[in-house]
């Protein structure tokens, strides 16, 4: 059989609520056509994030229910110890809350002023949180990888001449670490090659720099390796996801996406020294070693969904739900950034909408109108979101995890081909408000 479905049946289901037209341009005139501003009960189709909206599975709610609340040496953090162990091959396991503690725990370790952190591309709030150290983020992604158009099989592969350059310029000891981020979020959820991790280990190896990942989207990672690099076909998912940390000295990670956690996340290193700095710290803001600020119950939903995420059926039907958005929209004259990635469909805005300049955020725009026409909320990553260090102006639809069906993504397809109809008459805007850091979460607009 060629049909790919869901792989999964639905135990219970949440209701969405529709609004009008009228009630949407009332919304978003409220929100300041921000749409992180919207409440979500106004969202039909919310495709912000797959941060954290999974579905989980019935393994998972169970396994919660098994969730030991002690203060102090849970049996659910040995759980999870030995999962994320048994992936990762890490000696230190430190949970945290989400992605960004663990973070900023391991740049306040070790990152100062005058520092410098490559990676493929940074994601905001890695790139927010090591400029709040003082220290520069760097972003080293191939010229080629920079083309949204060139259909190339691991555009998330770091630039490695450039990595060499950049470690020749500064000198190791200015450069603390160096991260990949797999798949590359904010570079349009691209996949980075085994190849390539194993030519950016040979260079750190060489300077004695150590070398992260930030490993949020492992999974989506191994089976695009699975698919696409020369001599993985056989490989199991698991076994090319402990390959790819294999190469690494450490890893921050978010559960909320590859582990279908709504919360949660960890930091991990065979640095012992360095673990116990960053306990210190954990303890400080987070919480005891053994908890870092989640409850016993969502230790265990993370430990089970380390596991879930690399079955061979969920990554098929995930990786092809996800192309079959963007081949719809991009065979009928979107641009998107092509190919299709793991997580998310990026539509090139900026080259869809030619006619609003880069400084009026035509991502923005697009976003603005998709939600005011079908009620589907989507994310701008592009100039409201990096500034000047902007590449493109994309719009970005993250599909959460196991959550819609293949007719939710039709509605969607839908929407976005009749607002392509008529896109010349899309207008850009302008900021009236915004605060000093990560200023698309709250900034507030008006069109121009
Ligand atoms: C989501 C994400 C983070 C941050 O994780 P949070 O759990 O949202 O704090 C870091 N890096 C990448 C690539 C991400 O996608």
């Amino acid at each position: 059989m060629k049909t790919i479905i869901e792989p999964f049946r639905i135990k219970s289901v949440e209701p969405l609520r529709r609004t009008t037209p009228e009630d949407r341009e009332r919304l978003l005139d409220r929100a300041g056509y921000n749409l992180f501003l919207l409440d979500a009960e106004d969202i039909l189709i919310d495709l912000l994030t797959d941060s954290g909206t999974s579905a989980m599975s019935t393994q998972q709610w169970a396994a919660m229910m098994r969730g030991d609340e002690s203060y102090a040496g849970s049996p659910s953090f040995y759980r999870l110890k030995s999962a994320v162990q048994d992936l990762t091959g890490f000696r230190h396991v430190i949970p945290t809350h989400q992605g960004r503690a663990a973070e900023r725990i391991l740049f306040t370790v070790r990152c100062r002023p005058g520092h410098v952190v490559p990676n493929n591309t940074h994601f905001d709030t890695t790139r927010a949180n090591l400029e709040f150290t003082g220290a520069e983020a760097v972003d080293l992604l191939p010229a080629e990888a920079r083309d949204t158009q060139a259909r190339l099989p691991f555009k998330g592969d770091m630039d490695v001449p450039a990595l060499e350059r950049l470690i020749a310029e500064r000198g190791p000891a200015a450069i603390p670490m160096v991260i990949v981020t797999v798949t590359n979020n904010s570079g349009g959820g691209q996949p980075v090659s085994m190849a390539n991790l194993e030519a950016v280990r040979e260079v750190t190896a060489r300077h004695s720099i150590p070398l992260y990942l930030d490993a949020c989207r492992f999974a989506e990672n191994a089976w695009f390796i699975k698919q696409r690099e020369p001599g993985y076909a056989g490989w199991t998912p698991r076994q090319i996801a402990q390959k790819m940390f294999s190469l690494a000295d450490g890893c921050t990670f978010s559960a909320k996406k590859d582990a279908f956690a709504n919360i949660g996340g960890f930091l991990c290193t065979n640095d012992d020294v360095l673990a116990q700095q960053e306990k210190d710290l954990l303890i400080l803001t987070e919480g005891f070693p053994t908890y870092g600020g989640l409850a016993g119950r969502d230790l265990e939903a993370i430990a089970v969904g380390l596991d879930e995420v690399l079955h061979a059926d969920y990554l098929e039907y995930r990786i092809a739900s996800t192309g079959y958005l963007g081949r719809h929209i991009a065979d009928a004259g979107v641009p998107i950034v092509e190919p299709p990635g793991g997580h998310a469909i990026y539509i090139d805005a900026g080259r869809m909408l030619p006619h609003i300049p880069h400084a009026q955020f035509p991502a923005q725009s697009l976003g603005v109108e998709l939600y005011r026409h079908a009620g589907i909320r989507t994310v701008e990553i592009g100039s409201v979101m990096f500034g000047e260090h902007a590449q493109n102006e994309l719009l970005r639809l993250a599909i959460p995890r196991r959550v819609y069906t293949q007719s939710h993504i039709d509605y969607v397809v839908e929407a976005i081909l009749e607002v392509n109809a008529r896109k010349d008459g899309l207008k850009g805007y302008e900021i009236t408000e915004q605060p000093a850091f990560l200023r698309h979460f709250s900034c507030r607009f008006r069109p121009v």
